[in-house]
């Protein structure tokens, strides 16, 4: 096979400059045509770079000395953000970030979607720090002795972040805490390679509202050791663990959580407050990192959605109802739908606790269930779907068509995708309205969006 030409060679160092951003958040330079994708770069700037690595699209460089810094630039406030394969935007403003993540939604909906807007609105978080109310730290063996954090990026190597910036106190705590009880109770790390050892990950949900906690540790096996002592320890050192358990995950593969939890105290979920509303959240259950930015995303929806009041609705991809329930309050009728069996019993709870009536859920696949609601004649006034990464399905999308409610609400996660899909309901009668986005997941790289369809009268 012909080797492929490139314009610039591995170890080569030149200037460039920063023109724009990848969807991962690296500057991106054009060389003879050729994209090169520089970590750390902001645009504007005039870098030196270093090719580390050619790719089949791109080359990836490394700035070996800034020429004409960015105004945008700041003195990255994590001592780990060099590391840790988890934030990418600690070297640049928060306004500089927002720019970036809105221009991406946009350049996606107007390059995949072929739609027209060249200009999003973004919303930014209300916390830049401590906000995620999810923690998934790995453990590892750190110079031989267990320890945990978060995977370097691109490698499965664990780098010990003591206090991430990102994370609550109340986590960085559990994970120092489980971290001290393994080591003086020599119990074993998981290791990929050989399938031995038994802690893989530690588990942490904080509720922001109510404070309450959930730790579960995903282990490689049927039963803690030395139980006693972790719990012991826990209650010393971390405030309001309502609920202790573990994930069996015995497993190989890259997926955090095992399918089977036992509850070890507490009742087996933790509860907090959105929207007005109480959510009891299992460990398996999907629920939004950032609890604060999730109500003004959620409060778009609804108005998006525009109920007044009788509306039926139907909520594919439903979690434990969120978005369900909040719209229950301003429609007719509410039909969640979800994949997850202890997501649907949290809906289901989550419904009867806040006295909501007019909201049914039901356990299925989005496709199934859209497919059936189509072929049963059913008539939404709207619907909301707020998919995984992958977006929706062509089943679900030529269901959802079917069925031909007015409005379509679509919550994404996934811009690239969302445009995909956005683009594949313009064909089949519906206009995008409305797109905005919303900053979930400051210092990261992902980025949520709400958009609205309606559908065309021909
Ligand atoms: N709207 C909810 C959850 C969104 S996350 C919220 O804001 O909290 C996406 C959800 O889709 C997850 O709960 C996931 O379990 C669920 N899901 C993934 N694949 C699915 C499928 N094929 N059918 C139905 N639900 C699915």
């Amino acid at each position: 096979m012909k080797q492929k030409e490139y314009p610039v060679r591995k170890g080569q160092v030149l200037d460039v400059t920063i023109e724009a951003y990848t969807s991962e958040g690296m500057g991106v330079a054009r060389v003879d045509g050729l994209a090169v994708f520089v970590h750390g770069g902001i645009q504007g700037e005039r870098l030196k770079i270093r090719i580390a690595h050619l790719g089949h699209t791109a080359a990836y460089a490394d700035i070996v000395e800034i020429l004409q810094p960015s105004p945008e630039r700041v003195r990255e406030d994590c001592p780990y953000a060099k590391d840790c394969g988890g934030c990418v935007f600690w070297h640049m403003t928060y306004e500089e970030e927002l720019r970036a993540k809105a221009k991406r939604v946009s350049d996606a909906l107007c390059r995949i979607g072929g739609l027209h807007f060249p200009e999003v609105s973004i919303t930014g978080s209300p916390r830049k720090t401590g906000y995620r109310n999810k923690a998934q730290y790995p453990v590892g063996l750190v110079n031989g002795k267990p320890d945990a954090g978060f995977f370097r990026q691109r490698t499965h190597q664990v780098v010990p972040v003591r206090a991430c910036k990102i994370q609550t106190e109340t986590a960085d705590r559990v994970r120092e805490t489980v971290v001290q009880w393994m080591r003086e109770n020599h119990v074993s790390v998981y290791d990929e390679k050989t399938g031995k050892g038994l802690v893989r990950h530690i588990y942490v949900r904080c509720a922001m509202a109510t404070g309450q906690v959930l730790v579960c540790l995903v282990i490689n096996g049927d039963r803690l050791p030395h139980e006693k002592a972790l719990v012991d320890k826990l209650g010393i050192n971390v405030d309001n663990i309502t609920t202790l358990c573990v994930s069996i995950h015995k497993k190989s593969g890259n997926a955090v959580l095992g399918d089977k939890f036992v509850t070890l105290f507490g009742p087996g979920y933790i509860e907090d407050i959105l929207c007005g509303l109480r959510f009891r959240l299992s460990p398996r259950s999907f629920y939004q990192v950032n609890r604060d930015q999730a109500e003004q995303l959620y409060e778009a929806a609804v108005r998006q959605a525009g109920l007044t009041g009788t509306e039926t609705v139907i909520d594919l991809y439903c979690g434990t109802g969120t978005i369900s329930l909040v719209m229950a309050k301003h429609a007719g009728k509410v039909i969640g739908v979800e994949i997850i069996p202890a997501a649907i019993r949290d809906a289901k709870d989550n419904a009867i606790r806040n006295g909501i009536e007019n909201a049914e859920f039901l356990c299925a696949d989005a496709a199934q269930a859209a497919q059936k609601f189509a072929e049963d004649g059913i008539k939404p006034d709207v619907i909301m779907v707020d998919p995984p990464r992958k977006g929706l399905d062509p089943q679900v999308i030529d269901a959802m068509v079917q069925m031909a409610p007015e409005k379509i609400v679509y919550v994404s996660c996934d811009p690239a995708t969302l445009a995909r899909d956005l683009k594949r309901l313009e064909e089949q009668g519906y206009k995008t309205l409305h797109a905005e986005a919303f900053d979930m997941f400051p210092r990261c790289h992902h980025v949520e969006s709400v958009c609205m369809l309606q559908k065309i009268d021909n």
